[in-house]
């Protein structure tokens, strides 16, 4: 299959709705980037890939990051983290708050605002005060770059304006399920939101997650295959929100998306896909990136499904 054609023919076909979106400007820092850049990029397992736009641009990968907090604490703690965060859709927007009162502060699951602030929580009671470090190491190491880093300026804007996700983490905490400091996890929450990555770096980092947990590149473990099969199921249930089944319809691979305007994509057995168009749908997806990732699966016919 000829990918950089496809992938040539995704851009020229998505121009029409580069104006339409709106950035996530309830975050400051992320109001202020060029909202008209798209980016794709691919990674296979034999190491070749193929780009389009601007693959080397850096942007905060935001909600993204809990496809490797997630990882990482599954790894450690297995079937007990769903004591904490369940593994259900939870048909609500991703910074919803009413759904853990009726749920006694147990979050529907580790991708929505909530579940990822139990899983920070959780990581903390590992790694401490070097967590951060742990989850960017982590980074890291799935895509094979050490150059990775967070941005110190999207890190202070959330800190300084992100109250639903104080709400958020008071309110789980009141249901005893914080069980570190509430400033050391929120601190963590927003520094892993702040990593900033390229759509290149952010498709070799799915890597694992296509091939049953072994990064193809350099053959090692990240995970079991059992832990990745989990994975995937959930970002393709739950990896876009109250727009999981939307995304499931259209482009029908596991998928997950962020805030800054990225969206990444696994294809079972195949490749890594990362998409990157900073203006968002209502559900605070990329809208340009999730009508790339359908035209992809059309034109390739490589959905799941
Ligand atoms: N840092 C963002 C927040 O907590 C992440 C949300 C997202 O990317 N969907 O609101």
């Amino acid at each position: 299959m000829n990918y950089q054609l496809i992938l040539e023919e995704i851009e020229k076909e998505i121009q029409p709705f580069l104006n339409e979106g709106k950035l996530a400007n309830y975050i400051p820092a992320l109001a202020s980037v060029d909202d008209k850049k798209f980016a794709m990029s691919i990674h296979l397992f034999d190491g070749t890939s193929y780009h389009i736009g601007d693959s080397s641009l850096k942007f905060s990968i935001q909600s993204i990051s809990k496809v490797f907090t997630f990882t990482l604490a599954l790894n450690y703690y297995g079937k007990d983290l769903y004591k904490r965060v369940g593994h259900e859709p939870s048909g609500d927007p991703f910074n919803s708050l009413i759904q853990l009162e009726y749920e006694n502060g147990i979050p529907r699951n580790p991708f929505i605002n909530a579940g990822a602030i139990v899983t920070a929580d959780s990581l903390v009671s590992i790694y401490k005060k070097n967590t951060f470090d742990t989850i960017l190491d982590f980074i890291k190491k799935t895509s094979n770059d050490e150059t990775i880093k967070h941005d110190k300026e999207i890190f202070k804007s959330e800190l300084a304006n992100g109250f639903k996700n104080f709400a958020l983490i008071n309110m789980i905490k009141s249901y005893n399920n914080i069980y570190n400091d509430i400033d050391d996890v929120i601190k963590t929450y927003f520094k892993q939101c702040s990593i900033m990555m390229d759509t290149s770096q952010l498709a070799k980092s799915m890597l694992f997650l296509a091939n049953h947990g072994i990064n193809p590149l350099t053959n090692e473990q990240i995970i079991t295959e059992s832990k990745a099969k989990r994975i995937n199921s959930l970002m393709l249930t739950c990896g876009h929100y109250d727009a999981s089944g939307d995304f499931a319809y259209k482009v029908g691979l596991p998928g997950k998306s962020g805030v800054g305007g990225g969206i990444v994509a696994v294809v079972p057995k195949k490749m890594a896909i990362c998409v990157y168009s900073p203006k968002l749908n209502l559900q605070g997806n990329s809208l340009v990136g999730t009508i790339a990732l359908e035209l992809f699966t059309t034109k390739t016919g490589l959905s799941i499904f």
